[in-house]
């Protein structure tokens, strides 16, 4: 039989707001525990919290982003549940009426788009964090991440594979990211999601029953544990045994699954509306105002790039799947003639080079103006391309223009036809064979000829010149 896979994934990304949800706290991370909290986020009796108008604000932009529609009224509500890293016995959350319901990502996967849908995005505060010592088997909590806001984003269940779910959560994490609605940190735990996922006969009517996996905080560990679930529940179904409706522990060290608690009973939150907290209007001016605040998202730059600057698809999604680097591309690009060319750059040689030194985009020790001068000088013939590469490496770590360090090394591309004539001579008189090959037909060879003069040149001989040369003296 086969089966098919459903997937719907609850989101939470912390916004990034100076300070927390309801009070002045500020919201940096890393701090020393329990320094960051007053009687508002440690949920002491009689403290009153007030909204941070920021954190509407982002959530109505995400809403916006994601082609959500936004609910001028709205509210607060009270879920209440226990647990040691939650002070006030509830978290204030948003039940029936979320800012943001009824919005849509379109992804690509395999060349194919497809819509996700977005039932809902909700604002809510987040709790604080246990720290669980082994050595000492005693757990210690930290306040400090108690009241700083988050967005919950809930997908329909409309992915159906690894790849749609990874392709999914990208798209949203880079318009989190152009909108400056969040830091996206996963190793901060930023971001993070729960994935529902069941399995059913293909072509089945209703769907099979769910399990749920909390708290993924890298895109590799989402992909590894909707694949290993999937598998899971499928080996079930054919050994004719039920799936549990539970809650699923993903290990990523380990890449396993085990299960933490069973979700056979509802939970009962008692959801009532926040009695200390007024409701959420949002008008037509304010709407207005955070529409226009929201840049130009990554599916429209990827378009304008291939239109402005003639990028082939594959580079303008590329450049464009990160802010930083489509900034960077751009800084470059608008001063270049080849705007191509500092896309090859971008995505060959720079993006290496980052990745070896762990360095982000944004501390890249090349500016956009340097490399667009490098591209000049290839382009203009001044050095060879292979040459740039000794040019560019230099510029990384020296922090010089790239014409200074042509001309203090001396590495200008050798024109002089006097010169490369006597070289292809040289290298003539001492491959006899090879100029026999080509006289007998064999063309091919000449690409080792003239490999033998740049080697003697050091890179350095304009390959049109020794071309020709060479073609003349061999004919
Ligand atoms: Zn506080
Ligand atoms: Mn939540």
């Amino acid at each position: 039989m086969k089966y098919e896979v459903v997937v719907g994934l609850e989101v939470h990304a912390e916004l990034d707001t100076r300070t927390k949800i309801y009070c002045n706290c500020t919201t940096k991370f890393g701090a020393e525990p329990n320094t960051q909290c007053c009687p508002v986020c440690l949920g002491l009796p009689g403290a009153i919290p007030v909204l941070n108008k920021k954190v509407v604000e982002y959530a109505v932009k995400t809403g916006l982003a994601t082609n959500c529609s936004i609910t001028m009224l709205s509210k607060q509500d009270r879920k209440n549940y226990f647990y040691p890293d939650l002070p006030k016995a509830y978290q204030i959350s948003q039940d029936d009426l979320p800012i943001c319901t009824d919005g849509y990502l379109d992804i690509e996967v395999e060349g194919k788009t497809k819509r996700v849908g977005i039932h809902r995005i909700h604002i809510e505060e987040d709790a604080g964090k246990l720290i669980h010592s082994e050595s000492n088997n005693d757990t210690l909590i930290d306040f400090n991440r108690a009241g700083v806001p988050l967005i919950e984003i809930v997908t329909a269940p409309d992915m159906h594979s690894s790849q749609e779910v990874k392709a999914f959560f990208e798209k949203l994490k880079t318009i989190l990211e152009y909108t400056e609605v969040s830091d996206c940190k996963m190793q901060e735990g930023s971001l993070r999601a729960d994935i529902n996922l069941s399995v059913k006969p293909e072509g089945a009517k209703t769907l099979g029953t769910r399990t749920e996996m909390k708290n993924l905080n890298s895109t590799r560990a989402i992909v590894r544990a909707v694949e290993h679930e999937s598998k899971r529940q499928i080996e079930q179904l054919e050994q004719g045994l039920l799936i549990t409706q539970e809650t699923r522990r993903w290990d990523d060290a380990k890449c396993e699954s085990y299960p933490l608690r069973s979700k056979k009973e509802a939970h009962d939150y008692r959801f009532f509306a926040e009695p200390n907290l007024c409701s959420i209007i949002i008008d037509d001016a304010w709407l207005k105002r955070i529409r226009a605040s929201i840049p130009e998202l990554p599916d429209d730059k990827k378009v304008r790039f291939i239109k402005q600057y003639d990028l082939p698809e594959y580079d303008a999604a590329y450049i464009t799947s990160s802010k930083p680097l489509a900034d960077y591309f751009e800084n470059a690009a608008k001063i270049s003639k080849n705007p191509k060319a500092i896309s090859n750059w971008i995505m060959g040689d720079v993006l290496n080079k980052l990745k070896d030194g762990g360095i982000q985009i944004t501390g890249i020790p090349i500016s956009a103006q340097r490399l667009t001068k490098l591209v000049d000088l290839i382009d203009s013939n001044i050095i060879s391309s292979r040459i740039a590469k000794q040019v560019f490496e230099i510029m990384w770590d020296t922090n010089d223009e790239p014409d200074e360090i042509v001309e203090k090394y001396g590495l200008q591309v050798l024109s002089d036809s006097d010169t490369i004539k006597r070289i292809v001579n040289e290298v003539i008189s001492e491959n006899p064979k090879a100029v026999d090959d080509i006289k007998s037909g064999k063309k091919r060879s000449i690409g080792f000829l003239v490999g033998q003069v740049m080697r003697k040149t050091d890179g350095k001989a304009d390959p049109r010149i020794v071309n020709q040369l060479l073609s003349e003296a061999t004919q």
